[in-house]
């Protein structure tokens, strides 16, 4: 009797130390997994929010993320330089701002849906605009209007493109020599040739070549400048002319602020490298001497006919900006 009871409680004490490894185990392995879930989730935020900026993870300027208004120091140098109420003293240049111009392949791609224009209706606006009897002129006309090198045309009008996707070259150019207008594009020279997206050297340099284009610059990598480092802001700004001019040949005079973002610093730089006009996403269509480096964009969307002229036309009221 006395060798089975110790058997058994063998038995016994091996079955609880088994049970009880094992619901150690299965804790660890349960801690384990707890944690490994936390890392993976803390790793994902961590790569998701502080990826390296790269040329491919570039954001557009949404109707949202932009800038709309007039930044409070910039108001403060024009009513120190000039009454406000001169900006109202204008003359009537709507400038349309598009970013792509295609057929969409992705029809998820809610943010590119948004601000693309499908290219059957862009030549319905442009031949909306020229029945109206409008004039295409560039940002650097424009400039050249400001300072009396050039007289003002009937009806002017400005197309510019930002950021100098694909489609300018394949889509846009066939489009504008068809009609034989002009337009302005704004390049990032920082993300040719590096994704899929952007122009190569070859489709800007045939932009170029066909004599319609304003090539004018976007920053080197995209950059919101309001609030930036004078020297980052400096770098972004005179290098961004620089790189497109010793590469290209020409003469950049024409600028464009992502997600339409300056302020004083950004203007002061930019007039002293030599730009002539810059433009903002804030809504007009009235342009003057006073906001040549601020002017003022429309989006077209997807009007075109009486619509479209109807918006080209409506007032925007100057003292709300
Ligand atoms: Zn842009």
């Amino acid at each position: 009797m006395k060798i089975k009871y110790h058997k058994k409680k063998n038995q016994q004490t091996k079955r609880t130390i088994i049970h009880s490894s094992s619901y150690f185990y299965n804790k660890q392995l349960f801690a384990f997994l707890i944690v490994f879930i936390i890392a993976v989730i803390y790793l994902s935020a961590f790569f998701i929010y502080y990826t390296p900026f790269s040329p491919n993870s570039v954001i557009p300027e949404t109707e949202k993320n932009s800038m709309k208004k007039i930044p409070a120091d910039v108001k403060i140098m024009l009513k120190k330089q000039t009454p406000i109420a001169s900006l109202s003293a204008t003359l009537h240049v709507p400038i349309l701002m598009y970013h792509y111009v295609e057929y969409l392949q992705n029809r998820t791609d809610t943010e590119r849906q948004l601000l693309n224009v499908n290219p059957d209706i862009f030549e319905k606006q442009i031949e909306t605009l020229l029945a109206d009897g409008y004039t295409f002129i560039t940002a650097k006309d424009l400039g050249d209007i400001f300072d009396g090198k050039i007289p003002l045309p009937t009806k002017p009008v400005l197309l510019t493109f930002d950021d100098g996707h694909w489609d300018l070259d394949t889509v846009v150019l066939p489009i504008l020599k068809k009609y034989h207008i002009k337009a302005t594009a704004y390049i990032v020279p920082g993300f040719i040739d590096t994704n899929s997206d952007s122009l190569t050297t070859k489709e800007l340099q045939n932009l170029i070549d066909s004599g319609l284009i304003d090539v004018g610059a976007h920053t080197v990598m995209h950059v919101s400048l309001k609030g930036e480092s004078l020297s980052k802001a400096k770098y972004e700004v005179n290098t961004s002319k620089t790189m497109l001019e010793q590469k290209y040949h020409i003469h950049v005079y024409s600028f464009a602020y992502p997600y339409g973002s300056f302020d004083q610093q950004t203007i002061t730089l930019v007039k002293q490298v030599g730009f002539t006009t810059a433009a903002s996403t804030i809504p007009g269509n009235n342009q003057s001497p006073q906001n040549r480096y601020f002017l003022f964009r429309v989006r077209p969307g997807y009007m075109t006919g009486k619509a479209l002229l109807h918006y080209l036309n409506q007032v925007w009221p100057i003292y709300k900006r």
